[in-house]
């Protein structure tokens, strides 16, 4: 929840500026929660898609790059088809996350980021999931060796886990757009 019983100085200069990134008219939100009531994931998330929208409108910078909330969504635009002020809050979440990565902002949650990591790492390097070099990448990174050990042993079983990655024939290009991304990331 947002409250904490402590007063909050809002910051409007960090909602012009998310604004300006995520192209989103955040100040027109008045809390009617839609968006909420449509989102497949808040059941994951530490704040709901109206409290980032309320939080952004407030200049909560620190507590938005710190929240769960940014990784988990899934960009379904869910929100933004029921937003009665056309306000898409995964286009918020994205650049919510593009700042947490720009200021290397320190997560609570370890598990989600090293998941996007690993995950994007396995496309970069194959144009596809490899699904177990992106497990072991993602277990090395998270030192979470033991957990979900159970699920992952039934995939075996069921021929779901494959050792040996596959590649599509184009990943050199796939590796172009990375390197275009992170050169644009660097041009920043
Ligand atoms: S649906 Fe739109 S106006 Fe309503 S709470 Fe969500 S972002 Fe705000
Ligand atoms: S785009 Fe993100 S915030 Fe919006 S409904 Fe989907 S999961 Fe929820």
């Amino acid at each position: 929840m947002v409250s904490t019983g402590k007063s909050i100085a809002p910051s409007f200069s960090f909602l012009k500026q998310l604004e300006d990134k995520s192209g989103q008219p955040v100040s027109r939100c008045y809390q009617c929660k839609k968006c909420t009531g449509g989102c497949p994931m808040s059941f994951a998330m530490d704040f709901n898609p109206n409290q980032v929208v309320r939080l952004v409108q407030l200049g909560q910078q620190e507590r938005l790059l710190k929240s769960r909330t940014i990784w988990v969504c899934a960009c379904c635009k869910t929100c933004a088809d029921r937003c009665p002020n056309g306000i898409d809050i995964s286009a918020v979440n994205d650049a919510l996350k593009d700042m947490a990565a720009e200021q290397n902002v320190a997560l609570g949650d370890t598990m989600v980021p090293a998941f996007h990591e690993s995950f994007l790492a396995s496309i970069q390097r194959h144009g596809r999931i490899y699904e177990a070099g992106m497990l072991l990448g993602f277990k090395l990174k998270t030192k979470a060796y033991t957990q979900d050990m159970g699920l992952g042993i039934e995939f075996v079983k069921k021929g779901k886990l494959k050792f040996l990655p596959e590649k599509i024939s184009q990943v050199k290009e796939i590796k172009q757009i990375f390197e275009k991304a992170k050169a644009k990331e660097g041009s920043r």
